[in-house]
């Protein structure tokens, strides 16, 4: 280890998130010890993000340590998970004190919303990333999953989806506005919020249930894949913020909603016979019915195919 590594790892990354009682070894040995539950079984996932690929390079280092957790939250969410541990692997082109310290900030105060303890991890040199490998809990057998969905289940989506995605084109000059619809789509796509809540009470309600990172109308084609179904959207139906309608200006509001990523809401499936309950969750946010699922492969709105910019999503592999 060079020197001066294992100062930064003590004064930035031990102790970080919830003290959990599972955890038997967290940072400082040469792997974590955690224990189990009975009853249980281990829900894994890993997201990195890279600097110019998923966040702007100069974005708020407190904003990047909320946002590599977030969207592992947010895939712990979409299973109905309890997250638990996290191992953080950080690439840095240099030990800027600030960033670190904003950063560790950042990651600390999602950490200990959501019960979470940083276990362990690993730091290297290089281009600016950061990897999170996150872990929980789920009653056994009851995890959510994309596949499950089936004809005449009821299609839900939690929040005000395309916000994050107004966000970004307002960071990047592609959408204008001042004030409070800035300032509330900024902070849509700056710090997201991950569903866990939700996630769980959906345990035994939800059919299928995906988190919406690369658009709504694209997510809902994986999950419609996944479930061997298809979906009809009623684009009436989407719930779109005022903040978003007003700032849309040329593209309509309801292409950002279907279209655009980073939302990290979650989209479901869920029997009609089931909507009162579902209404009446208290997830802390609202919940809206936007379509049904059938048997018929493919997403249409309006009874249409829609249009390339709506249902292609982000593909990193894509030309
Ligand atoms: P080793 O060379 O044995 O892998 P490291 O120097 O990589 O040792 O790590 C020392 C300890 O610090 C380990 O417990 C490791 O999990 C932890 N650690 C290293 N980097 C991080 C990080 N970015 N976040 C949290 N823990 C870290
Ligand atoms: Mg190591």
């Amino acid at each position: 280890m060079p020197p001066g590594e294992f100062e930064l790892i003590n004064r930035h990354f031990v102790r970080r998130g919830a003290a959990r009682d599972d955890v038997r070894i967290g940072v400082g040995d040469d792997a974590a010890v955690v224990a189990g539950r009975a009853g249980s079984e281990f829900v894994l996932a890993l997201d990195t993000i890279v600097a110019g690929v998923h966040f702007p390079p100069d974005l708020d280092a407190r904003l990047v340590g909320h946002r590599v957790l977030a969207v592992n939250l947010s895939d712990l969410a979409a299973m109905g998970a309890d997250p638990a541990w996290a191992l953080l692997g950080l690439t840095l082109p240099a030990a800027d004190e600030r960033w670190l310290t904003g950063f560790s900030a950042g990651l600390d105060a999602l950490a200990h919303r959501f019960d979470v303890e940083l276990v362990g991890g690993d730091t290297t040199r290089g281009p600016l990333s950061a990897t999170i490998a996150l872990a929980g809990f789920v009653p056994a057998g009851q995890a959510l999953r994309r596949r499950g969905a089936r004809p005449g289940d009821d299609i839900w989506v939690s929040g005000t989806p395309g916000d994050a995605g107004g966000g970004l084109a307002l960071l990047q000059g592609r959408l204008q506005a001042a004030g409070e619809e800035r300032a509330e789509l900024l902070r849509r796509f700056q710090v997201p919020e991950p569903r866990v809540g939700l996630g769980r009470a959906l345990r035994g309600l939800a059919t299928a249930c995906i988190d919406v990172s690369d658009g709504l109308a694209s997510d809902l084609g994986k999950l419609c894949a996944a479930s061997e179904v298809g979906a009809d959207l009623n684009s009436r139906l989407v719930p779109v913020s005022n903040a978003l309608r007003a700032v849309a200006g040329s593209v309509p509001a309801f292409t950002l909603a279907l279209g655009a990523g980073d939302d990290y809401e979650l989209l479901f499936t869920a029997p009609a016979t089931v909507r009162a309950r579902i209404d009446a969750l208290k997830a802390g946010v609202a919940l809206r019915r936007i379509g049904t699922i059938s048997s018929v492969a493919g997403v249409r709105v309006d009874g249409a195919l829609p249009e390339r910019e709506i249902g292609h999503g982000f593909d990193h592999f894509a030309d």
